[in-house]
């Protein structure tokens, strides 16, 4: 198959029309979670009480800032990095190398923010002001960025398109991503976008509006404490184990278009902070108590999580690995085996419950009196159903029989006994 070519590979999303509703409702969302937490009565299913006009959105110090940040974590990107990791074989049989050094970045990034802080360079509490504007910014860049890597994998070979990307219509393409893996030279796009701008990104947002509350109320609230050390705590999982990011759909299935360039860039940072943006105009009491019943919720919900994404990376390196040998597994046509007893034989996506478990505790601290701060539990419940029902599919079509008998073995899901 030429590269022009239109490949067979079923639609996902809804097909075109699903795409190019999502480029629509996914701005639009975030635009009103914005809005909504910073308004008085913060509804969730309520249309915003005023759209803000082009001059309460566009703002080039937005846009200065937004590419002075992108600009700081491609320079922590290229830096030496403690190690260099190789992908999964792709379809030429070639592997990727990817620099293993974005928990150093979060570092590097922390050091020199609290440097310009500390000699009035970055006036980190003015930074909740100017959401709005800097998501508008972002969401710009999102489309512009989008496009330029649309016309980049035009001209790309055959075996560098994304088995999803590739329907021959615009506007899905422009979605899904064409593309699989672009680069420009060693420079990985996909890969410094999935866990670097926006993750980090996010966690500063919250660390501004913690300074903000304190600015405003003398201290930060024990519940804005423990969002932002949640969610700090992910980040820097996410980055200390940055390697795992190899073996995940996004990385190797996904092409890299508009669906993970917003995703990425914009949704993460402006919607994840949703729960310290509410916190900040709706300030919510919280007991001791409650706060450690939230915490052991979290814990749980980490351990979980942790402990069956670190098996399974663990198994797919190396199934010889003492730690995962003892396992029982199913042998597949394609020469790889499927763990069904330990973190796997539980349930078939273990790792997705614990981060379900850890959301719930992320919205908790904002009590029970709004439903805004548990969008994220509900829209990541969402998406978890959907993304296990993809790699379902996927899985079936690469182990078929294997697969099937997996399924029986471990019949449940994501949550045992319940789905
Ligand atoms: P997973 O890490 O769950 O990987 C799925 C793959 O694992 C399958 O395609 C298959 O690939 C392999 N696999 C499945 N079952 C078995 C088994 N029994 N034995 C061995 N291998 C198996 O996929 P994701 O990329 O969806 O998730 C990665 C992590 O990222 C999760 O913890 C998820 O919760 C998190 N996540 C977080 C998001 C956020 O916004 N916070 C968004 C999306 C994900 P193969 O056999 O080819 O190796």
């Amino acid at each position: 198959m030429s590269s022009r070519e239109a490949s067979q590979a079923p639609l996902e999303f809804g097909g075109p029309l699903g795409a190019m509703a999502m480029l629509i409702l996914l701005p639009a969302t975030m635009f009103h979670l914005l809005l909504a937490a910073r308004s008085g009565p913060a509804r969730l299913l309520a249309l915003p009480a005023y759209l803000p006009g082009l001059e309460e959105l566009w703002s080039p110090r937005a846009l200065l800032l937004l590419v002075t940040w992108l600009g700081l974590q491609v320079a922590l990107y290229l830096l030496p990095a403690r190690k260099v990791a190789e992908g999964l074989e792709l379809k030429d049989k070639s592997r990727l190398r990817y620099p293993i050094n974005g928990f150093q970045a979060l570092v590097l990034t922390a050091l020199l923010v609290g440097l310009a802080v500390s000699v009035g360079l970055l006036p980190l509490g003015a930074l909740p002001g100017m959401l709005l504007p800097l998501a508008f910014a972002t969401t710009l860049t999102s489309f512009i960025f989008s496009l330029l890597l649309y016309a980049k994998a035009l001209v790309a070979p055959a075996s560098a398109l994304a088995p999803g990307g590739n329907s021959g219509n615009f506007v899905y393409d422009f979605f899904r991503g064409r593309e699989l893996n672009p680069r420009l030279g060693s420079f990985d796009f996909k890969y410094f976008c999935e866990l670097r701008p926006g993750l980090i990104g996010w966690v500063l947002i919250n660390l501004a509006l913690l300074i903000q509350e304190a600015e405003l109320r003398g201290s930060p609230s024990l519940a804005m404490w423990l969002v932002n050390g949640f969610q700090l705590f992910y980040v820097g999982d996410a980055l200390w184990y940055e390697e795992s990011v190899l073996t995940t759909m996004d990385i190797i299935h996904d092409g890299f278009g508009f669906m993970l360039v917003f995703g990425d860039l914009a949704w993460v940072p402006f919607t994840y902070s949703l729960q310290a943006q509410f916190l900040l105009y709706h300030p919510q009491p919280l007991e001791l108590p409650m706060a450690l019943l939230i915490c052991f919720i979290k814990a749980t919900g980490y351990y979980i999580f942790r402990k069956a994404n670190s098996q399974k990376n663990t198994f797919r390196k190396n199934p010889s690995d003492p730690s995962v040998a003892g396992l029982e597994t199913i042998p597949t046509a394609t020469g790889k085996q499927l763990l069904v007893s330990g973190w796997w034989g539980m349930v078939r996506h273990p790792n997705y419950l614990g981060d379900l478990i850890m959301a719930l505790a992320w919205s908790l601290p904002c009590g029970l009196s709004h439903l805004l701060p548990y969008f994220y539990v509900l829209y990541f419940t969402a998406l978890l159903v959907h993304r296990e029902a993809r790699d379902e599919h996927q899985c079936l079509r690469k182990y078929g029989r294997a697969w099937q008998e997996y399924c029986k073995r471990v019949p449940y899901r994501i949550i045992p006994y319940v789905y």
